[in-house]
């Protein structure tokens, strides 16, 4: 089972992937609890050059490309292996993180960032991804102080990242399950295992 946790800065994912890990090591299940970028050692060279630059260090497209090879090194070394492997693989952020923030955001185009994203990963979809809606504004306010260059990029670019989010949402329902992030941390934690509970005993 392979399981995607998505949505803006600030919306809880890192919390919720832990706790959906925890759970299902607690039902007997391993679990490979994994994150992009940043989930390989080449993926946190990547992360540092991406992230850590000045403003306009990394231009849209090379920022789409440099996400696109921390995924395809992430998910050849470490998802696919762990996933025929019959683990559970929980993911915070994937493809969707790129067509939302590259594709949404940045204005490179939806479905661009998609094949490139798709090409990247030979195709590899989550079962499932959890997607935490959040706003701009509320975002802000729960990421507190400022970390990376994108994080400090302002509310009209953090509110088209959430409409990509949606976007990809709307077309294709059955792979997505959306919360409002605004919900209490135990709230969406009950309503995420009950859903993966679901799946894992189809
Ligand atoms: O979720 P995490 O904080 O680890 O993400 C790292 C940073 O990279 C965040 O600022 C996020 O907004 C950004 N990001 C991005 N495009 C992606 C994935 C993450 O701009 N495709």
């Amino acid at each position: 089972l392979f399981v995607a946790v998505e949505g803006g800065d600030g919306a809880g994912k890192s919390t919720q992937a832990d706790a959906l890990a925890g759970w299902l090591r607690e039902q007997g299940h391993t679990v490979l609890r994994t994150r992009e970028p940043g989930g390989t050692a080449l993926g946190r060279s990547l992360r540092e050059l991406v992230l850590h630059g000045e403003d306009g260090s990394v231009t849209p497209r090379a920022e789409a490309l440099l996400f696109a090879a921390d995924r395809a090194h992430h998910v050849a070394t470490v998802v696919r292996p762990a996933l025929e492997a019959g683990e559970v693989v929980i993911t915070d952020r994937y493809l969707d993180s790129s067509v939302a923030y590259q594709g949404a955001a940045r204005e490179l185009g939806h479905d661009e960032v998609r094949d490139l994203s798709l090409w990247a990963v030979e195709g590899l979809l989550p079962d499932l991804t959890v997607l935490l809606d959040v706003s701009a504004e509320q975002g802000r306010r729960r990421r507190g102080l400022v970390h990376d260059r994108v994080e400090r990029e302002g509310d009209d670019f953090h509110d088209r990242v959430r409409e990509g989010f949606l976007a990809l949402a709307e077309r294709a329902p059955e792979r997505y399950f959306v919360l409002d992030a605004q919900a209490g941390r135990d709230e969406i934690g009950a309503a995420v295992r009950e859903r993966v509970a679901r799946l894992l005993e189809q």
